[in-house]
């Protein structure tokens, strides 16, 4: 069965189709216009819920299944922040650069030089029959420097646990075993396959 994207974003499409090589992955964007989803729930779970039934209500096609991803990161001398307002945090028009100095001077701000740090992605999964959730993680330090230019969004400030390079420095085939995407994805598959 088809597995269609609730997301436009380049990054995650690239890596989600990555990881799922044995099936059909196209973003939805490919099949009907792009519109505006209100992601206003209060967890990673709750949006990707929310991106997932609006994409597949919209596809008005049973025979498919449809996956979103909300994922953030969220940084511990900021309190968590900021977590699920990832996308917007430097504004509702902000782009990933803006978004990744806003945060470098929020931890600047704070005193820091670096703080601990983790990613979290939710993945929903949504057909015709039933909703799933799953989540997955990735610790590692945030910086006060951008270094790098790989991956996207935080990428470049940001040290997996066990690395000495950013995420923007180290190889894309490394990232896909560490990320907080690729473990959720690890489970997500796992249901997909009993479908
Ligand atoms: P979403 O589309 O609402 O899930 O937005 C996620 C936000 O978190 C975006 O700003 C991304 O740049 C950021 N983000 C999520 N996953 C990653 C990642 O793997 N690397 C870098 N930034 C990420």
């Amino acid at each position: 069965m088809k597995l269609v994207l609730a997301t436009g974003n380049k990054g995650k499409v690239r890596e989600i189709k990555a990881l799922c090589e044995d099936h059909e992955v196209v973003p939805y964007s490919e099949l009907i216009d792009e519109f505006e989803i209100i992601e206003d729930g209060d967890t990673f779970k709750e949006n990707a819920l929310i991106k997932a039934r609006a994409v597949f209500k919209a596809l008005n096609d049973e025979d498919v299944i449809v996956i979103a991803d909300d994922s953030g990161i969220s940084v511990d001398v900021l309190d968590g922040a900021p977590g699920i307002y990832s996308a917007r945090y430097a504004g509702a028009d902000a782009n990933d650069k803006d978004n990744l100095y806003k945060l470098i001077e929020a931890i600047k701000e704070k005193g820091f030089d670096s703080s601990p740090a983790h990613y979290t992605a939710a993945i929903a999964i949504v057909t015709k029959d039933a909703e799933y959730s799953v989540h997955g993680w990735m610790y590692g330090t945030a910086l006060t420097k951008a270094i790098g230019d790989g991956g996207f969004g935080y990428d470049p400030m940001f040290i997996p646990l066990g690395f000495d390079k950013t995420l923007g420095e180290l190889d894309d085939e490394i990232k896909k075993k560490l990320s907080h995407r690729s473990k959720a994805l690890a489970l997500a598959k796992k249901i997909i396959k009993t479908l």
